[in-house]
């Protein structure tokens, strides 16, 4: 999947993903951050603290995906440590969306991960959504201890915060955080007078294989 260019397309989709995200239920207010992959070695992303129906193309925030901040109007979300970290850890993935989803959150808060309660997980990479430990928000502490939970992974919960993950596209990285949030509402809802029945690692494997192969082929 090629980079994308810095356009006004490329910031209008950014601003509708994040708008998307608060009419879905998966994120709320100003939490949460988007950052776009351009041009292979930089990333757009979004301004720190701004209501995302305020957002416009222009308030998007152009930096390197290693390296310091450049000055500009408006300031980058303040974790664009774990943007970039990621970004650079994951050559192929061109997307990273961080949200607050109620949810995923509330076993973010029960400080576990969420495991192979259904087939789905596999699109997170293996049997697990993993738990990156709790740190400040903000810091370079977070963006290691977040890259380091995601090495095998296409997303993580993070303890009393929320969650996180990378995409091939925004589109895809979208769905994935969908997928998340309904993986942790079913997680919990399976152990109200219950016990859930989980996958084995075997289990997951087969739909991994079956993953490389899924969805509409373009002909021959
Ligand atoms: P920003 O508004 O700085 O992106 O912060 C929101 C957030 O979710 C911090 O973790
Ligand atoms: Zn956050």
């Amino acid at each position: 999947m090629p980079s994308a260019t810095d356009t006004v397309e490329v910031r209008q989709a950014i601003i509708e993903a994040c708008r998307w995200m608060n009419q879905r239920g998966i994120n709320q207010g100003t939490s949460g951050n988007i950052s776009q992959r351009i041009d292979g070695d930089e990333m757009l992303i979004t301004p720190s603290g701004v209501p995302y129906d305020r957002l416009t193309a222009d308030m998007m925030v152009r930096m390197p995906i290693d390296g310091p901040i450049p000055p500009q109007t408006f300031k980058p979300s303040t974790e664009w440590r774990f943007h970039q970290a990621l970004l650079r850890a994951k050559p192929s993935m061109q997307a990273v969306v961080h949200a607050h989803p109620p949810h995923a959150g509330a076993i973010a808060i029960q400080r576990r991960p969420i495991l192979a309660c259904h087939y789905m997980i596999a699109a997170f990479g293996g049997d697990t959504v993993p738990l990156a430990p709790y740190h400040l928000f903000g810091g370079s502490v977070l963006a290691d201890a977040v890259v380091d939970t995601m090495a095998e992974r296409h997303g993580c919960l993070m303890a009393n915060h929320g969650a996180v993950v990378v995409g091939e596209t925004l589109e895809r990285a979208l769905w994935r955080l969908e997928e998340l949030e309904v993986l942790a509402r079913m997680d919990i809802m399976s152990r109200i007078g219950g016990e859930p029945h989980i996958l084995s690692a075997e289990e997951i494997d087969a739909v991994l294989v079956e993953f490389s192969g899924y969805g509409p082929k373009t002909s021959q």
